[in-house]
């Protein structure tokens, strides 16, 4: 006989577990089914986010931030350190410490919301049935009223620069490098490519970035990534950009890679190599042919606004579907799901995602950019303000970057917020407040901020939307 529920999730990533935990909330029974086996072949719940990804990565980029600023930014405050020794072992002993403090955290929060927690592979059936294979043991079939599918992401890999474990990697595996690589080929430069790419950089490596595209980051607002690349290459990341790799020849003392750029062929030979060229939605072997699921071209699970399949009570979130792959925006959804299958009025504003890129300097942004502004055809208004004219900023000894907003010539709305600067990622969370809200840039200048803080950049750049920044010489 199959066991009942009112919700079956497939997968407790950061959109899984959170769906579960919110559908517990609203009183349906739950089961969480998730698959993830760690190197060391450990089970944990948390998926990619926690195990692999937004975790480990924020907890090496902040030693390894804190390496460079004992090295290079203490003296100017008048410390001197003597030389700075790095522990990596340490350093990676405390990464696995936060990791499993928060991965047994949505264990423990599994047990105290009731909700039955297995761990194996979940596969959609017709009729809402879900067949379950744990680790070890007998398959089971568990009947959902509602389904939702959370299976995430992996790595695409190259052809030419297959994975092997050890000297191409996968972004799991240049978070658990156990020294550091003395020449390093990182290949993609986008989110992931830059955050370990600055880690091992700042822990010691020469760090050659290859990057596809002729554009940087090109997701990114224009004069943010301009001035952001200066900024990368002024701290010795390499960034090559149109690098088209070709292929890969292992030798005795590394491995050498082929690319063409515009002045030809080119090749460098390295230790290791990061191979993140993107991810892919996990949608293999996911639901059984002939169940009504459909995918795109590139996998990912098709979905209306509100996340359903088109199978009535079937839905699915987080990286398997169309957005951007990030953990918040798969959580929302989730909270989204749960509240519509409990009847509550839910949704995802899809306007205002943030994204944040945990480099130094960090970027930050929400909604559009200049250049889609401009393409949109809306008249608007551009206010920018330089972190090097910020108090707090200075204290810090972290006066680089800037904010830019752009705000509609008619209504004064603010259509988008772009930060490179110190805590990026944390002031952005105003700019997302205020286009909930769908404030004006007078409402942010009207808006009293605390002096001196980080914060007075959104203010002076919101002011300067209309020539009327203080600390700057308007236009
Ligand atoms: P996942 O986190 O991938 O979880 C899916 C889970 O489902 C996994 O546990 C998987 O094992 C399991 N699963 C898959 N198939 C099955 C099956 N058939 N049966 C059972 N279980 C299954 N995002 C941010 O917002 N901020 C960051 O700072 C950030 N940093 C990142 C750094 C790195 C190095 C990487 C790789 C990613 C980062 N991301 C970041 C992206 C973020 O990790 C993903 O967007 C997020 O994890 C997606 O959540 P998800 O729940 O959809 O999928
Ligand atoms: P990405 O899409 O950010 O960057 C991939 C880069 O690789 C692009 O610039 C692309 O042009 C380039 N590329 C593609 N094919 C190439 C090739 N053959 N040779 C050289 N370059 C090539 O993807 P990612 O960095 O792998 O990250 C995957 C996802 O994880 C992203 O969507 C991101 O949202 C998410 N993530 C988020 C964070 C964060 O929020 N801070 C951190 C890490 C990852």
């Amino acid at each position: 006989m199959s066991k009942k529920f009112d919700v079956v999730v497939i997968g407790a990533g950061p959109a899984g577990y959170v769906t579960a935990i919110r559908a517990a909330q609203l009183g349906m029974s739950v089961a969480c089914i998730d698959d993830w086996k760690n190197h060391d072949g450990s089970l944990s719940y948390g998926g990619t986010c926690l195990n692999a990804g937004c975790i480990p990565s924020k907890a090496l980029l902040e030693s390894s931030e804190l390496v460079h600023r004992a090295k290079y930014e203490f003296a100017a405050h008048g410390i001197d350190t003597g030389p700075v020794k790095v522990d990596l072992a340490k350093m990676q002993q405390r990464k696995a410490g936060i990791v499993k403090q928060l991965t047994g955290g949505i264990s423990a929060l599994f047990k105290a919301n009731k909700i039955t927690a297995l761990q194996g592979r979940g596969r959609l059936l017709k009729d809402r049935k879900v067949e379950f294979t744990p680790h070890a043991g007998k398959v089971e079939i568990l009947r959902g009223k509602n389904v939702i599918l959370a299976s995430g992401s992996v790595p695409v890999e190259l052809r030419q620069v297959p994975f092997d474990g050890k000297t191409v990697v996968d972004s799991w595996g240049a978070l658990e490098f156990d020294s550091v690589p003395k020449r390093l080929a990182v290949i993609g430069g986008g989110v992931i490519g830059l955050e370990l790419g600055s880690v091992w950089q700042r822990l010691g490596a020469e760090v050659v970035v290859l990057e596809a595209l002729d554009d940087f980051l090109f997701m990114i607002d224009r004069q943010i990534a301009r001035d952001t690349l200066r900024q990368f290459k002024r701290q010795g990341l390499d960034i090559r950009l149109g690098a088209k790799v070709s292929g890969a020849t292992r030798g005795k003392s590394g491995i050498r890679l082929e690319y063409s750029n515009s002045k030809g062929e080119q090749e460098i030979e390295v230790d290791k190599v990061i191979v993140c060229v993107g991810r892919r939605p996990h949608s293999v072997d996911l639901f059984e042919q002939g169940c009504g699921v459909t995918t795109d071209s590139r996998g990912f699970v098709e979905v209306d606004e509100e996340c359903r399949t088109g199978v009535a009570d079937v839905w699915a979130i987080g990286d398997l579907v169309r957005g951007p792959m990030l953990a918040h925006k798969g959580s929302e959804e989730g909270v989204m799901v749960a509240d519509l299958i409990a009847g509550e009025i839910s949704e995802v504003n899809y306007n205002t995602i943030p994204s944040v890129i945990y480099t130094a300097p960090e970027i930050a942004w929400v909604g559009q950019n200049e250049e889609e502004v401009k393409k949109s055809g809306r008249a608007y208004k551009v206010g920018t303000f330089s972190f090097a004219a910020n108090s707090r900023a200075k204290a810090m000894e972290m006066a680089t970057g800037m904010v830019k907003i752009i705000a509609a010539r008619d209504d004064d709305e603010i259509l988008g917020v772009h930060i490179a600067g110190p805590m990026a990622g944390e002031l952005i969370a105003e700019a997302v407040l205020a286009m909930e809200f769908s404030a004006s840039a007078e409402d942010l200048q009207r808006t009293i901020h605390g002096h001196p803080t980080l914060s007075e950049a959104l203010h002076e750049a919101a002011l300067a939307v209309d020539n009327r920044a203080i600390h700057a010489v308007n236009n």
